[in-house]
């Protein structure tokens, strides 16, 4: 018995060495362990940083222990933003595998006072005409360039059926039918995303899609709709550089997830 239990810790403690340790990972830092990769949480490992291991001893970095050197934009809170308390709260269960664009439609906010006041808007909207337990969305983006908090990153959103749980759902406030939103929102859209990354929040190989693409609406607009589309991780796993065997086959997340 002390046997087995004694073989059992040896091959949970990661074999350590090779230049996998000292690889800087451009997302998630020098977090690598060469492990079997049957043990590599979410499958973030790296083929040929563990030379002299066994072949199904890879590189593995861990999105749940990363010490990130992804920076986040700055959130405006439900605090700054005066949001209501919640109705009800779930609690999501991260990394999630897909991030959902939305657009709100009505008129776009280019201040922080214009953007808070469709905030409260949304809000209201939500919780006292569709009856939800809080804003809909997980954030939401203005063309002032600022992220504002809607149901944050640890809880279930009510903006896409089916992604709900497993999803961070992003709207950026306006109409984009024949326009893309501002640069500044563009960027904060995709900072926010690098930063639920560097949280271990979002997985590092999502998926990123339109709300059109899950449920019969026009949303997020034809503009930005086309916009997401050229975006990396738009409908396959993203791949990240100079790390030739980090690969899925296209939707491999879709198609396990659905
Ligand atoms: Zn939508």
């Amino acid at each position: 018995m002390l046997f087995l239990l004694a073989i059992a810790a040896l091959l949970a403690t990661p074999i350590v060495g090779d230049s996998c340790q000292s690889y800087n990972h451009p997302t998630y830092g020098k977090t690598g362990k060469c492990i079997k990769t049957s043990n590599c949480p979410n499958s973030l490992y790296i083929s040929n940083l563990c030379e002299s291991q066994p072949a199904d001893v890879k590189c593995c970095f861990s999105s749940g222990t990363s010490t990130g050197t992804g920076s986040c934009p700055t959130i405006v809170s439900r605090a700054s933003w005066g949001a209501r308390a919640a109705k009800s709260k779930t609690n999501m269960a991260t990394p999630v595998s897909h991030v959902v664009i939305h657009h709100t439609t009505g008129a776009t906010c280019t201040t922080k006072a214009s953007c808070i006041t469709k905030m409260k808007g949304f809000q209201n909207y939500h919780m006292d005409s569709n009856a939800w337990a809080d804003i809909g969305y997980n954030f939401l983006v203005g063309e002032d360039g600022n992220v504002y908090e809607g149901r944050g990153w640890s809880l279930v959103g009510a903006h896409c059926i089916g992604y709900n749980s497993k999803s961070i759902g992003i709207s950026v406030i306006g109409d984009y039918t024949s326009r893309k939103p501002s640069t500044a929102a563009l960027s904060a859209v995709k900072a926010l995303i690098k930063c639920g990354i560097s949280k271990g929040i979002i997985r590092s190989n999502y998926v990123l899609r339109g709300h059109r693409d899950l449920d019969s609406t026009s949303c997020p607009g034809n503009s930005f709709y086309a916009e997401i589309k050229t975006w990396a991780a738009y409908r396959s796993v993203q791949r990240i550089s100079s790390t030739p065997s980090f690969n899925f086959p296209e939707d491999y997340l879709v198609m396990r997830d659905m």
